[in-house]
């Protein structure tokens, strides 16, 4: 399966002449030295997909698609700012072949794949979805042509390798299928297109390409289909099933399978069984990966002549992080690489059978049939002897599916929390902006209060002791009204009046203008006072935004109740019947956002147990109303700062 490259080639990232022939990166199209191969690989493949030209295998067209997107200069796509001769001057350049590795080379290459700082930028960012979108239709035209780069250039600014279009009803796999275009389907695999999506006739790119009578795109799909396990039974016994005469499995079995029979085994094999399908896939990827990492190593340690370049910086002794998976899983990933080599080998074949139990829908513990199971002797591992053992391969898988069933709920609660973010992101923002602008005003507000002739204590202390009058300040303007509070403990503040007050509870009615007798005066409250609740408001709308971030709805309610009552206090400080109407607009605002926001969490409950509720649409109304109450507290903090200084 091996090819040699048609013509001499140089390292895409450093120049430097690729030895007989080297790396390529499958995902980006590119060829690579030894030296930056080495920080690919650390980088994961998540970044990059190498794989050795010569000693790796190679299904036929997959390389090919490779040849074609290096002679088509696909390097040109993640350097394309570095062609501009405008860049050039300004001091940015790959590296070169005399650079060292760490950290010249390492560096230049992070840049270019995984910030992609050279990749062409579209003018409009303004809207990322519509972008994606039409990324997308454009890469489902691309592909029934053979312009491969076109395809990649877009797969690289974002377009969806399953992008459903909607009026054509199926996905660029199914075009590229019929349309016999056997790279492009090769690319779009790359990009995780899924060979077994089905498109509105309810038929799979495979069944376009053999409709077609793209019979060997057909069959390349299929294989495409089984890559995972494929990979793992061919890493243990050097086969693969025949897909074309309809096998789909080989499981490989221990030579000295008796061992397998412990409870450890079956317990760790329950275990496996028991895994929901998605945990299952992950686990399974997982694994992929980590024997993609020793397969890699294998063919690294056979290839570097030169001892200097197999030292601790061109290693990878375990999967690098992925940042878009948990720590809790991207640990169960580097854990893997601590299984020798039997621990792996039965950890790869349970997978296998239960892969094959899945795929059939038969129920966990049936037998299956022997056709496919084939005895394979493992070479003893170099640390065989430490763990002789099978108790210790089992107690170690059992660990590693204790993380994996951990992860179920917290993984899950991710991905809402994903979808949440991706519509609320921009609301979020807004209001922690206001928020944090809110809270860098005050405290400007309050240095400049307290700099005046009354110590004040500091923003939590003092109590009741601190207040000085809260008007020592003084400007020169006599027309300044006294504070009639004083900044002491939240409750003693407010006299009977007041408390009676905040037992209807309702700042609304105060502020709706309402006439009532024994108000005290038109006085405003201190700016101490008012920056004082302002920071209890925003405390508590903080932990709000933290609670609609991390999807913990049950939340909303309590802080909602914190929330509120903090705003009534704050309404309370001033008159009941303000003079001014912005003042009263303000108080408006305020109040009546925190019965909206108090309404809105109730919603989280629902009456009926069958209700359903969308808490996204609950939690933008409730980010709606703390912005509100945000917004009308800065209002009420001015307000009262300015007339203080008037
Ligand atoms: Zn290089």
């Amino acid at each position: 399966m091996s090819r040699k490259m048609t013509r001499a080639e140089v390292c895409a990232d450093c120049s430097a002449p690729v030895s007989d022939p080297g790396w390529a990166s499958i995902n980006r199209g590119v060829l690579v030295c030894d030296e930056c191969c080495s920080v690919h690989r650390s980088l994961g493949r998540h970044i990059s997909l190498v794989k050795h030209l010569r000693h790796s295998q190679w299904p036929t067209s997959l390389i090919q698609m490779v040849q074609t997107l290096v002679s088509n200069g696909a390097n040109s796509i993640w350097e394309h700012s570095l062609l501009d001769p405008a860049q050039i001057q300004s001091g940015k350049r790959k590296a070169n072949p005399h650079d060292k590795v760490h950290p010249t080379k390492a560096e230049f290459i992070k840049a270019k794949y995984q910030m992609l700082s050279f990749v062409h930028r579209m003018p409009c960012r303004e809207d990322d979805n519509i972008m994606a979108t039409d990324l997308s239709r454009q890469l489902h035209s691309s592909v029934r042509t053979g312009n491969l780069e076109t395809s990649l250039r877009l797969l690289s600014l974002g377009a969806q390798a399953n992008y459903f279009n909607p009026d054509k009803g199926n996905t660029p796999l199914h075009v590229a299928a019929k349309a016999g275009q056997t790279l492009q389907a090769e690319l779009l695999v790359v990009y995780g297109a899924d060979p077994g999506a089905v498109d509105a006739l309810g038929q799979t790119p495979v069944e376009c390409a053999r409709q077609a009578g793209h019979t060997d795109l057909a069959d390349r799909l299929v294989e495409c289909q089984y890559e995972l396990t494929d990979r793992l039974t061919f890493y243990l016994c050097g086969r693969k099933p025949d897909h074309k005469s309809g096998q789909h499995f080989v499981i490989p079995q221990m030579a000295d399978s008796s061992l397998d029979l412990s409870e450890f085994a079956k317990a760790a094999k329950k275990k496996l069984e028991a895994l929901s399908n998605h945990l299952f896939e992950e686990l399974a990827m997982d694994v992929y990966d980590e024997v993609d990492r020793r397969e890699t190593d294998a063919v690294w340690l056979t290839t570097q002549n030169h001892s200097k370049l197999v030292t601790d910086r061109t290693a990878v002794p375990f999967l690098p992080v992925n940042p878009e998976y948990s720590s809790t899983r991207n640990q169960g990933r580097q854990k893997l690489a601590r299984f020798n080599a039997r621990e792996f080998a039965t950890l790869i074949i349970d997978i296998l059978s239960d892969a094959k139990r899945r795929q059939q829908g038969t129920a966990p513990g049936d037998s299956m049939d022997d056709d496919d199971v084939h005895d394979y002797d493992i070479v003893p591992s170099e640390d065989e002897d430490v763990t002789p053992g099978n108790s210790a391969v089992k107690s170690r898988a059992k660990e590693y599916m204790e993380v994996k069933s951990a992860l179920a709920s917290s993984e899950a609660k991710v991905q809402r929390l994903l979808k949440v973010n991706s519509d609320l992101g921009d609301e979020l923002r807004r209001l922690r902006q206001e928020v944090d602008k809110l809270h860098r005003e005050n405290s400007t507000l309050r240095e400049q209060l307290g700099s005046g002739s009354s110590p004040y204590p500091g923003p939590h202390g003092g109590g009741g002791g601190g207040g000085g009058g809260g008007g020592g300040g003084g400007g020169p303007s006599a027309s300044r009204k006294e504070p009639v509070y004083q900044a002491s403990g939240l409750d003693s503040s407010l006299d009977g009046d007041y408390s009676s007050y905040r037992e209807v509870g309702l700042g609304v009615r105060c502020v709706e203008g309402e006439e009532s007798e024994g108000d005290p005066s038109h006085a405003l409250p201190s700016g101490q006072d008012v920056i004082r609740k302002t920071e209890q408001i925003t405390k508590n709308i903080q932990e709000l935004l933290r609670s609609a971030q991390e999807c913990k709805h049950e939340s909303f309610v309590p802080c909602s109740s914190k929330i509120h009552i903090a705003v009534s206090e704050m309404a309370a400080l001033f008159p009941k019947k303000p003079r001014s109407e912005t003042l009263r607009a303000s108080l408006r605002l305020m109040t009546g956002s925190a019965l909206r926001l108090q309404s809105e969490c109730m919603k989280t409950i629902p009456a009926d147990a069958g209700d359903a509720v969308d808490l996204q649409l609950i939690t933008q109304q409730v980010i709606q109303c703390a912005y509100d109450i945000a917004k009308a507290a800065r209002q009420l903090v001015t307000f009262t700062t300015n007339a203080a200084n008037a």
